[in-house]
């Protein structure tokens, strides 16, 4: 019997970690898996090695779906997919660049496999399932070293003509800023993630200090601390004030470390609210309720 609704695997490979997860047709987790990501950085098998143990993390998990019940496959990547070429680009894990994964996969399996961004696929598990469930336009962001954003709409990825929707976190808002891996300079990857914040510290006091260190010290009232992290509200509020003026969502899902520092819900809000194109924003602005599983469950949601 084929049924309307399918079983949805999900795979979330990340730089130490994939895991698998197996939802019902109802949405429901019926299974998961987890094993370490094979490392070689930069090696010639280190591609080779990654392609083969998702494909057997899906074989294992393909396993368990009842006899003659359908099953859609999702992978979220740390990184893209160049629109044209169908290969990945932009990765953290770099032994993933330049290969056409998504195809392998099909190859390897004999049946279609959605892929997307990470960011991508922690917004739809948040839009779906999450902090951000009932809104129609939902922007989600992962602030953690990096950031990255993805945007759903109507329960769906918005992916854009290039395949670079959501990537806000490459946006430069500061010609004069520090250098990106992607090119340019002063993008807002630099300024809000955990690694920008941290950098600016160090090149303020020549100590390195972790983000959630450097809040504890503004709370302290400490010179250093309360200097970086008043120039990080302040950026949070013009990059997120500038993206809820071009986009006007509905609701803002915030994921990653970064997310659990409390101050972002209220000064940082209150930035925001300043920097937006609008004298009485009222976006929420969201803190993801799904933790760790918002990856595996969004890649769950992209299959078709
Ligand atoms: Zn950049």
């Amino acid at each position: 019997m084929i049924t309307k609704h399918p079983y949805r695997i999900g795979i979330d490979l990340g730089g130490t970690k994939i895991e698998a997860i197996l939802l019902a047709p109802g949405g429901d987790s019926l299974l998961r898996q987890r094993r370490a990501t094979p490392r070689n950085p930069d090696g010639p098998t280190e591609y080779a090695a990654i392609r083969d143990a998702v494909h057997a993390l899906i074989r294992n998990t393909l396993a368990q779906v009842p006899t003659g019940h359908c099953c859609t496959i999702g992978v979220g990547i740390p990184g893209t997919i160049n629109a044209q070429s169908g290969r990945v680009q932009n990765a953290n894990t770099t032994g993933l660049i330049g290969h056409p994964f998504q195809q392998d996969l099909e190859r390897l399996l004999g049946r279609p496999v959605a892929m997307e961004n990470d960011a991508n696929c922690f917004t739809l598990a948040e839009a779906r399932q999450g902090a951000a469930r009932g809104f129609h336009l939902v922007f989600g962001i992962i602030m953690g070293t990096g950031c990255g954003g993805g945007i759903s709409i109507g329960g769906q990825i918005h992916t854009g003509r290039h395949r670079i929707g959501g990537e806000w976190g490459h946006f430069s808002v500061d010609p004069a800023g520090a250098p990106c891996y992607c090119g340019n300079r002063g993008c807002v990857e630099t300024k809000i993630s955990g690694g920008g914040v941290a950098r600016a510290f160090f090149e303020r006091t020549g100590r390195r200090l972790p983000l959630e260190r450097i809040a504890a010290g503004f709370r302290r009232g400490e010179a250093d601390c309360l200097a970086v992290f008043e120039q990080f509200l302040d950026d949070f509020g013009r990059c997120l004030g500038g993206l809820i003026s071009a986009l006007d969502p509905d609701a803002v899902v915030l994921g990653g470390g970064v997310a659990n520092i409390d101050e972002l819900y209220t000064l940082g809000l209150a930035r925001v609210r300043r920097y937006a194109f609008h004298e009485c924003i009222q976006t929420p602005i969201l803190k993801h309720q799904l933790g760790d599983s918002a990856g595996v469950i969004g890649a769950a949601w992209i299959g078709k």
